[in-house]
Parts: structure tokens; C-alpha cells; sequence
């Protein structure tokens, strides 16, 4: 049983510390608030920085969000 709660813990802090990593390249999917005031991407789908956008929310690549839509990592749930 101790194993077992070790790999688990192993693995929820592998997704922590990899969910807002820059050096992963860009196959990361982030979430971005389509309204014309929004200038972060999230990770997070249930971020409050997601919570006041009005207008649809769009999936796309991290490396997408920053070179496309010139985005900046949201400081609520990217720090
Ligand atoms: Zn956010």
C-alpha cells in the first residue's frame, strides 16, 4: 500500500510541476478567452481569470497561444 501512495504522489507532483512548464514545447493545450480584452492563456478551464470572460473560450496549443494569438501566461493559474 506504501508504494502505492508513493507512485500516486510521484505522479500528481510530475502534473503539477510540468502544467505550466516552458520547455515542453508546444503540446501543451491551454484555454483562452476569445473576448477582444482578453490577453492571457490559461491552463486551467476553471481558472477565475476564465471566470469573467464573456464571450467563448477556445482550446488551443500553448505554443499557439503565445506566437498566434500573442497571449501571456495567466497569473492566477500559471505562475
Ligand atoms: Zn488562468
Amino acid at each position: 500500500m506504501k508504494k502505492i501512495k508513493k507512485i500516486l504522489a510521484i505522479g500528481i507532483l510530475t502534473i503539477i510541476i510540468t502544467a505550466c512548464s516552458s520547455s515542453t514545447g508546444g503540446t501543451d493545450y491551454v484555454y483562452l478567452c476569445m473576448g477582444n480584452k482578453s490577453i492571457a492563456y490559461h491552463v486551467s478551464s476553471t481558472c477565475k481569470g476564465l471566470t469573467k470572460c464573456s464571450t467563448s473560450l477556445k482550446t488551443t496549443t500553448k505554443d499557439s497561444a503565445i506566437n498566434y494569438y500573442h497571449r501571456k501566461s495567466c497569473r492566477f493559474c500559471c505562475r
